[in-house]
């Protein structure tokens, strides 16, 4: 779940961290409204879930009110890589002496929290981790002993951070661990968090994803949760109670079981191809479940071919195959389906399927095969209108 950047200076400023008073805003006038009472300079700021808004022109500085109402009606409506903007976040400007990085997010590899902080704010970290890595000081918090302050000082002097900024940042990075870990938090990233002219160190921008899971424990994130921007794809497939991610590729993946349906996904990438989503239809793949997974990827206008992969375990290979044909008979399906099953009954599911194979059906007698099978296809299919 990702927030805007002014939910997410809501959520840093509930733990105590030191934010801009600012106020949003959803039309020009509104934006005027509240420069008016913050009184300028002020920052005139896009919220989209997405990054690089300043160099998007979607972060401007508004030192007079005429300014506001340039920069909010020039913002507003702006497309920043996709996200069209629909509310501003209009800010009190500060003064920059310095920018910083800061942010803590999970190493799954490592099984801790990584911290990382950097000298160099401002910029995309991509960038930093690219070309000055050694500008990044990492640490790997132990989820059970946490942050304590002696080790944020350490991490701090590590990153070279100037004098001035000691204090502040240490009292920041302590609130930002706290607020990941008791927030639910996937991410928090701060990028810059400044040092003022006069000397105090401050969040001017907010990343925070939160863990969507978490929402029965957090009360608040329910208003977070109404402003996701979502994939309509898992909309639709979620309403029909699929297990479904949305992914870039063109071959469509329909599996029986989430295990099997990310090796499908990881094997469709081994032999070259990109999947269009990760979907599990669970244990009982009946003609129902069967023809709403056809339906949602179907849907996808991005989807070449469709590769289903059953593996019959409980659920016999011949109830599966019968379902397939039934779901494919009700669902008028725009790309090549290439199946494989195997496991339990397989060979009374293949002699049920043998008798509907055509050019848009076929069948592969490995997993590997079929993955090969169906990235030709979605191969063959690009640039074809679907
Ligand atoms: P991003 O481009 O999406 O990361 O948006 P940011 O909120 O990080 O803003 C981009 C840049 O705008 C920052 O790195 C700052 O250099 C600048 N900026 C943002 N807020 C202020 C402010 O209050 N005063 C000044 N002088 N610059 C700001
Ligand atoms: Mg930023």
């Amino acid at each position: 779940m990702d927030l805007f950047e002014y939910q997410g200076k809501r959520f840093f400023a509930d733990y105590g961290m030191p934010i801009s008073p600012g106020e949003i805003a959803f039309t020009v006038d509104e934006a005027v409204a509240a420069a008016e009472r913050l009184g300028t300079p002020v920052m005139v700021k896009a919220q989209v879930h997405t990054g690089g808004r300043g160099k998007a022109g979607g972060v401007k500085f508004a030192a007079t009110i005429d300014d506001v109402r340039e920069h909010a009606g020039n913002i507003l409506g702006l497309d920043i890589s996709g996200h069209v903007v629909g509310r501003v976040w209009i800010e009190q400007a500060s003064d920059i002496a310095d920018e910083y990085y800061a942010s803590f997010t999970l190493d799954r590899s490592a099984k801790k929290h990584l911290g990382m902080l950097s000298v160099e704010g401002g910029v995309e970290i991509e960038a930093v981790a690219e070309e000055n890595p050694d500008a990044i000081a990492k640490i790997w918090v132990d989820p059970v002993d946490g942050l304590d302050e002696s080790t944020t000082r350490e991490w701090v002097a590590a990153a070279g951070l100037p004098a001035a900024a000691v204090e502040g940042a240490v009292d920041i990075l302590l609130k930002l661990y706290e607020s990941y870990v008791d927030g639910d938090a996937d991410l928090v990233e701060i990028n810059p968090l400044i040092l003022t002219d006069d000397g105090r160190v401050h969040v001017l921008d907010a990343k925070v994803t939160l863990d969507g899971n978490s929402v029965f424990r957090h009360e608040s994130y329910a208003e977070f949760d109404g402003t996701q921007t979502r994939d309509e794809r898992e909309t639709a497939a979620h309403a029909k109670g699929l297990q479904y991610v949305g992914l870039d590729g063109s071959v469509g993946v329909i599996a029986n079981g989430a295990g099997l349906a990310m090796s499908t996904v990881d094997v469709v990438n081994q032999v070259g191809g990109n999947a269009a989503n990760f979907l599990d239809i669970g244990g009982g793949a009946n003609a129902d479940v069967m023809a709403g997974a056809l339906e949602v990827i179907n849907n996808d206008p991005a989807v070449r071919s469709i590769f289903i992969n059953i593996f019959g375990g409980i659920t016999r290979g011949d109830e599966v195959a019968n379902g397939i044909v039934e779901a494919i008979g009700r669902v008028d399906i725009g790309s090549p389906i290439v199946i494989r099953l195997d496991g339990t009954n397989a060979d009374e599911g293949r002699a049920i399927l043998d008798a509907h194979l055509s050019e848009s059906l076929q069948m592969a007698p490995t997993m590997l095969d079929a993955a090969r099978m169906a990235v030709a296809l979605a191969d063959a299919g690009e640039g074809v209108e679907a």
